[in-house]
């Protein structure tokens, strides 16, 4: 199994609660505190059957995970990919709690996942899946308990699907139930780009922090789906030269610079980044050693390790992707001087405007894409600099600081609510 042979310090679980255990302890937080946020509240287990399109059953497993809810409802993507692990999804839900007490929205951890593989499946077959996972975890979900959204290969359509199903269990259009869904259904103006759009207000946070200047910088983007995807086109838009991408088979590289939305057309019409003219073929692993000044990990967990993190040459790691780095990797870039603006807060954006999406269902009230994205940069600058006094008083690297004031906050929801019964 993939969890048995990853080394303890590649499961993401374990690296979820070490990082934890680090902040626990400078916070010198109460040992029973500790208990009760080191591990989730709760864990749903399903196995399910779905019909696929030859006539026959295959059965499939997935989870839904809530970390904590102190702070308000669960809330956490679901992810569909082959290596979906129980240990994954904790992690995931773990960070989930932390990122919104980072950007102070009202919303405790959650995530889901199911093991499958979605590109050896049809959309009938997805639609299929989708709809009974969403029914098995029905005892889960719900605008006041847990709300879904997109992750690693489900995105807007998925949405629309289990806000669906969901409704039709209840006889009436429930679109708080998850956020990410198609604008038609109540979705969000600027939900489906907020992930990037916020890593790039983090980018360009630390850039003015470094006293360093956007236009003169290089950026290599791991990963060309939605957050990669779009973190590469508003970073081109600010005036970053766009050297390097890369999908789950590879990445191209062009010191010169890439015009991203190029290699996405490309990509669209090829089904890869691979191939594009006048760039040369690196592997993700090498993508993340190349020169730049912004590297932004927009793929899966554990890319940067105690293996490869010394070869890091980028001035500042945006993580785009959750869990990007190992504990052992964030010592070493810290020690290198390189400034790395943690998972928690980089790719806060996407909970950010999913919050808005809920908040304007639950009144049926929609506001443009410039209050939208003026919200967001609001909520993304003040948790920057939030982070950022506390790494300095405190003399810690982001992630540090980060978790500091969220540990806190939530530590804080724990306490104020008190023990029951
Ligand atoms: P996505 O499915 O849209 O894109 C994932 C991309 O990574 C694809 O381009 C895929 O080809 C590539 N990829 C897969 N395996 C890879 C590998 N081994 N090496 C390099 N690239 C690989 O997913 P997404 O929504 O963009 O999510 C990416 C990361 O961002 C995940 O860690 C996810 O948890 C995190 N995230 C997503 C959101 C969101 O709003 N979508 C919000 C916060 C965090």
């Amino acid at each position: 199994m993939v969890q048995d042979a990853l080394s303890q310090s590649e499961n993401p679980y374990q690296i979820a609660q070490q990082q934890f255990d680090i902040v626990a302890e400078r916070l010198n937080l109460d040992p029973g505190i500790r208990q009760i946020l080191r591990k989730p509240k709760r864990e749903l287990t399903v196995n399910f059957p779905v019909r696929m399109d030859d006539g026959s059953v295959r059965s499939f497993t997935g989870y839904r995970v809530h970390h904590n809810v102190n702070r308000g409802p669960a809330k956490g993507g679901i992810r569909y990919h082959p290596d979906v692990t129980i240990d994954e999804v904790r992690a995931l839900s773990m960070w989930m709690t932390w990122k919104c007490a980072v950007v102070n929205i009202p919303f405790g951890g959650a995530k889901g996942g199911v093991i499958c593989d979605p590109k050896q499946m049809s959309q009938s077959e997805l639609e299929r899946l989708t709809r009974r996972y969403t029914t098995e975890i029905s005892i889960f979900i719900g605008p006041e308990s847990d709300i879904p959204a997109p992750d690693v290969n489900t995105n807007a359509r998925t949405m629309a699907w289990i806000m669906d199903t969901y409704s039709m269990h209840k006889g009436y259009s429930v679109p708080a139930v998850v956020t990410g869904k198609p604008i038609a259904i109540g979705g969000s103006e600027g939900r489906a780009e907020a992930t990037g759009r916020g890593c790039m207000y983090t980018v360009l946070e630390s850039l003015r922090h470094l006293g360093m200047e956007v236009k003169q910088t290089a950026t290599a983007v791991q990963g060309f789906g939605n957050v990669g995807s779009v973190s590469a086109f508003l970073l081109h838009q600010q005036g970053s030269r766009i050297v390097a991408l890369s999908g789950s088979r590879g990445g191209i590289y062009n010191p010169k610079g890439l015009d991203p939305h190029k290699v996405m057309r490309y990509k669209e019409e090829t089904g890869t980044v691979l191939g594009f003219p006048e760039a040369e073929v690196v592997t993700n692993e090498e993508l993340l050693t190349l020169p730049c000044d912004i590297l932004v990990p927009a793929a899966l967990e554990n890319q940067i390790t105690a293996r490869n993190a010394d070869k890091v040459r980028a001035k500042i790691v945006a993580e785009g992707a959750n869990g990007p780095t190992t504990p052992e990797a964030d010592e070493i870039l810290y020690q290198k001087g390189i400034f790395l603006i943690p998972d928690v807060l980089a790719n806060a954006g996407g909970v950010t405007v999913s919050y808005f999406e809920w908040v304007q269902d639950l009144q049926n009230l929609f506001w443009d894409v410039d209050e939208i994205n003026r919200r967001l940069e609001r909520i993304m600058v003040r948790s920057f600099q939030e982070v950022l006094k506390t790494a300095e008083e405190q003399t810690v690297d982001m992630r540090t600081a980060a978790y500091t004031l969220a540990v806190k906050r939530v530590a804080e929801a724990t306490t104020t609510r008190g023990l029951y019964p």
